[in-house]
């Protein structure tokens, strides 16, 4: 049975999950195929309704990108342009207040949440997006601009080049949006902290139960090797690792691949570094992001591969990034490294369907998923109580589906980097 892969956040687990492996036939209202952000956000909405819930995972909870990411919760939703125009068909005018206020909702569901059931999960505020030229300036005066025009003014600040220094002891940066509305987080345990609180009101969970089949029809069910649940309706949120669905899915996600480390403990110099424990990401389209963990390490994650292959030396990779940004850090030790795959959809939107009358899917949020995971997580939850037309925005937009997506995607998709890597050297 696959266990946990090694990671800091592994390492730094506050209690191990113990979930049985599916046995018999359960019935209940809805069966949730994935234990990442999607499947238990949405378990936990739909339990806080009354529904009785199923949820389960091939390996375990939190096992994949939930429980190894950046852990930084930002109000970006990756596709937020590509949204605005197709949106804008069927919310006009709206389109914009739509998406602003979506931005910033699943900050408000972790915090909530975080709260309502307790959650140890290390919970900070505080982000800086970092400007390496004077374009990326450009960009940020203008979200400064929408922020304050929103209201948000006291919650941003524009940092110049010395402004910077003051908060991160690097000399990478000309300037940087400050933004302490954002979040960052030990994910895994507020992943794992979500699923105690689901099965708390009386979720089901299961682990090593991997979903081998969907029955469709007025009750459809989820078959697993040993085990089967019955349902009302059926939600697939396995991400970029499910194979379920092929005719209507393979060729809509593809998998990149990015890796992180942590250092050793710094002591007094990760405070030194950066005083106000701040997370950063910079403004290029393959990105550095990092921040130090509640013991003090520097987390730092950094490119994607994807072509869809694993890295074969993160740590190698990563050590010249990190020295650039701090080079105080020359020679640190580093003490864990991981990747994981993230599901990468061409124009960035999340896709939200249905793949039959009482069975549907989510998935897909580009690198950008902690916040976005929370807040698809109330709108499956709303859609499959009733309560439409969040659900409707996002189904009714348009997305590319590559023919022979399982080998042509990824080479696709890298030639598609490499352009948006040629216009940010040009930018
Ligand atoms: C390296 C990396 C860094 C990232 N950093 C950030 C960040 O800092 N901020 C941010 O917002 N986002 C970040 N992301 C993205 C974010 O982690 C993901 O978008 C989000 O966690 C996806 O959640 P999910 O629940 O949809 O999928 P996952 O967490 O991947 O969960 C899917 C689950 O489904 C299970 N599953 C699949 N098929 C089946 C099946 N047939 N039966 C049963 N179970 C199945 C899998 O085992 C898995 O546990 C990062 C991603 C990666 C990879």
């Amino acid at each position: 049975m696959t266990q946990r892969i090694n990671s800091y956040y592994a390492a730094t687990l506050t209690q191990e999950t113990d979930f049985p492996i599916l046995q018999g036939t359960h019935i209940v209202d809805i069966a949730i195929i994935g234990g990442g952000f999607t499947g238990v956000a949405t378990a936990v909405e739909l339990a806080e309704k009354g529904l009785k819930v199923a949820l389960l995972d091939t390996h375990k909870i939190g096992w994949g990108a939930s429980g190894r990411n950046g852990g930084q919760v930002t109000g970006s939703l990756s596709g937020d342009e590509a949204m605005r125009k197709q949106m804008r068909r069927t919310l006009g005018n709206e389109v914009d207040d739509f998406i602003w206020h979506l931005r910033w909702r699943g900050h408000q569901i972790i915090k909530q949440r975080v709260e309502k059931y307790g959650i140890a999960c290390d919970l900070k505020h505080g982000h800086l997006h970092a400007a390496m030229k004077p374009s990326h300036l450009t960009e940020l005066r203008a979200s400064l601009e929408e922020a304050q025009a929103r209201g948000m003014g006291d919650e941003v600040t524009l940092l110049d080049q010395a402004g910077v220094r003051q908060h991160l002891d690097s000399p990478l940066y000309l300037g940087a949006l400050k933004n302490t509305r954002n979040l960052h987080l030990h994910p895994l345990n507020l992943c794992l902290g979500e699923a105690r609180a689901a099965q708390s009101l009386g979720a089901l969970l299961f682990e090593h139960s991997e979903v081998l089949e969907i029955v469709h029809g007025p009750r459809p069910a989820v078959v697993t090797a040993q085990g089967r649940i019955e349902a009302k309706q059926v939600l697939l949120a396995g991400d970029v690792y499910h194979r379920l669905e092929p005719g209507k899915l393979k060729g809509k996600i593809f998998p990149a691949m990015g890796g992180i480390v942590t250092t050793a403990p710094l002591g007094e110099l990760a405070r030194q570094l950066n005083p106000q424990d701040l997370a950063v990401y910079d403004c290029r389209f393959v990105l550095d992001y990092y921040r130090m963990t509640a013991d003090g390490r520097l987390l730092f994650g950094g490119g994607a591969n994807y072509s869809g292959k694993d890295s074969r030396d993160i740590a190698a990779e990563l050590r010249p990034c990190i020295e650039r940004t701090f080079p105080r850090l020359k020679g640190v030790d580093i003490e864990f490294e991981w990747s994981c795959a993230m599901g990468i959809v061409v124009n960035r939107i999340p896709q939200l369907g249905k793949l039959s009358d009482n069975v549907w899917y989510c998935q897909g949020y580009s690198g950008h998923g902690i916040a976005t995971s929370h807040i698809m997580g109330e709108i499956m939850a709303n859609a499959m109580t009733g309560t439409l037309r969040q659900f409707d925005t996002f189904a009714g937009c348009q997305h590319i589906k590559v023919p022979m997506g399982d080998v042509l995607g990824n080479p696709l998709l890298a030639v598609g980097m490499w352009y948006y890597g040629m216009l940010e050297k040009l930018r």
